[in-house]
């Protein structure tokens, strides 16, 4: 019990300090969202998206599963897809992984973990794809390889979306971003193609 009590310490400690820095901060969001990006990123404890850019309550919309994935017939990223487009109408989509990916590692084994293998077996035909390239790196060097090249992978994913494709067939500004993250020093790499 005393873990959880901490959190909501934590959490009245933290409401006190934004109000002392914006007295209308939460009246102001509490009324409506009007953020510009939307995050597709791991569940991963170690890559919180508002933290790792800096960004407040109300700033980003964010999606977050197993290794960052976009499956075409996932309706809860679908979903959040289509809100985050076509009602709160965001400027950036960042699909963002993280090098040491667990759930990229997994997929590169072969021990079974259970139900996540089936969720896994998405960056598997990823792997497979790229198998030739990927294997003629040094072996310490594929996993890293993997996880860069399963991010561009999602983010085409999110791109091939009918949601997406509607969206710039109207006209709208939308912008599909690569992103990966680096768990040793915290900073992100941008791996977006030139033009994206
Ligand atoms: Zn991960």
């Amino acid at each position: 019990m005393k873990e959880i009590k901490q959190l909501l310490d934590n959490n009245k400690k933290w409401a006190s300090r934004i109000e002392e820095a914006d007295p209308a901060f939460f009246d102001t969001l509490s009324k409506q969202q009007t953020p510009d990006y939307l995050w597709i990123g791991c569940s991963d404890s170690r890559v919180p998206a508002n933290q790792i850019v800096d960004l407040l309550p109300g700033d980003i919309f964010v999606h977050r599963n197993v290794a960052n994935m976009v499956i075409h017939t996932d309706f809860n990223c679908l979903s959040v897809l289509q809100y985050a487009v076509d009602v709160l109408k965001v400027k950036h989509i960042i699909v963002c992984g993280h090098y040491g990916c667990g759930g990229v590692e997994a997929a590169m084994g072969e021990k079974q973990l259970g139900l996540i293998d089936n969720w896994l077996g998405h960056i598997k035909d990823v792997y497979q794809r790229h198998y030739n390239d990927l294997i003629a790196l040094p072996e310490n060097k594929r996993s890293a390889r993997l996880c860069e090249l399963n991010v561009k992978e999602q983010a085409d994913n999110v791109r091939r979306t009918t949601i997406v494709k509607d969206a710039w067939a109207r006209g709208q500004d939308l912008q599909i971003h690569s992103w990966i993250y680096s768990l040793k020093n915290g900073r992100i790499t941008d791996l977006t193609d030139a033009g994206q």
